[in-house]
């Protein structure tokens, strides 16, 4: 009786120890894939927007679907372009505010067919743009920027109404973000969608502004970033995503990538590319 007692007590012992060396078995183990994981999520979600699409080592013209397939093909996290509107209402992808010499807001669509891009495009309909952004684009943002008008504020305004009608009327929501120099343009698109991911580009508002404003994001010039480092620990402390243009120097490229900004958009979409998973495979390593 004593025995079966004795065996009884060590046995509820071992299995104690087991229980406990179990459990730190698999708090290692999940610790382990955890890290694994954050880093596979890395690698899944590089940080690299290209301006005004992969342009200029394909030897594309910038704002071109071409030139957004190209940053789909290379999986930049982001392709960024131009919105226009025409003086008939087709809003249209464009830079310069004038294309083949024609002042866009002044211009009728169809006039605008005349001239052709340098790969032999018209000039993309915002339409087009969105749709080839949304063929065989397992992760590429599409990153809108609302030009602001020349004419006037409340046509700039107007344009931004009728960006959020089509991206909603194609439901590409979820893969555009917005971003402009126009405060009042991203106002009004988070009244109209207030779960818009959008991003103010003037870089005169601090992180803790944006907060209070409701918008998601900082896009500012890479200078506003060098003379103010304390917005981007205020950005990160406030939860507001940062990012930056147009990061091309490959010593500005590894700031930017060391301060881990969320997006940094570059006309040299290759060279971040292959920057950041040279920095993936040494933290592997
Ligand atoms: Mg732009």
């Amino acid at each position: 009786m004593k025995n079966t007692l004795k065996s009884k007590k060590r046995f509820v012992q071992e299995y104690k120890v087991f229980s406990i060396g179990l459990l730190f078995l698999f708090v290692f183990i999940s610790s382990f894939s955890n890290k694994k994981n954050s880093i596979m999520t890395k690698v899944n979600q590089n940080s690299v927007i290209a301006h005004r699409g992969a342009w200029k080592q394909a030897g594309l013209p910038q704002n071109s679907i071409a030139s957004l397939k190209q940053a789909i093909t290379l999986g930049c996290i982001g392709s960024e372009f131009d919105v226009w509107m025409t003086a008939d209402g087709h809003l249209v992808v464009n830079h310069d505010q004038e294309f083949g010499g024609l002042d866009i807001e002044k211009t009728n669509y169809k006039d605008l067919l005349v001239h052709k891009l340098s790969n032999g495009e018209h000039i993309p309909t915002l339409e087009e743009y969105i749709r080839a952004g949304m063929e065989n684009n397992p992760k590429t943002r599409l990153v809108c920027e609302i030009k602001p008008s020349e004419i006037s504020k409340a046509r700039g305004v107007s344009i931004a109404e009728e960006t959020v009608k089509l991206i909603r009327s194609l439901n590409a929501e979820a893969m555009v973000d917005y971003i402009s120099f126009d405060f009042e343009i991203l106002k009004k698109i988070k009244e109209l969608e207030p779960e818009a991911h959008v991003q103010f580009l003037n870089g005169n508002k601090s992180p803790k502004a944006i907060k209070k404003a409701g918008m998601k994001g900082i896009n500012y010039n890479y200078m506003v970033f060098k003379v103010l480092p304390k917005w981007v620990k205020q950005a990160k402390k406030e939860g507001i995503i940062l990012n930056t243009w147009t990061v091309n120097d490959p010593e500005m490229m590894d700031w930017f990538l060391k301060k881990e900004f969320d997006f940094i958009t570059t006309d040299e979409p290759e060279l971040l590319l292959q920057k950041q998973k040279s920095l993936w495979t040494e933290g592997n390593s």
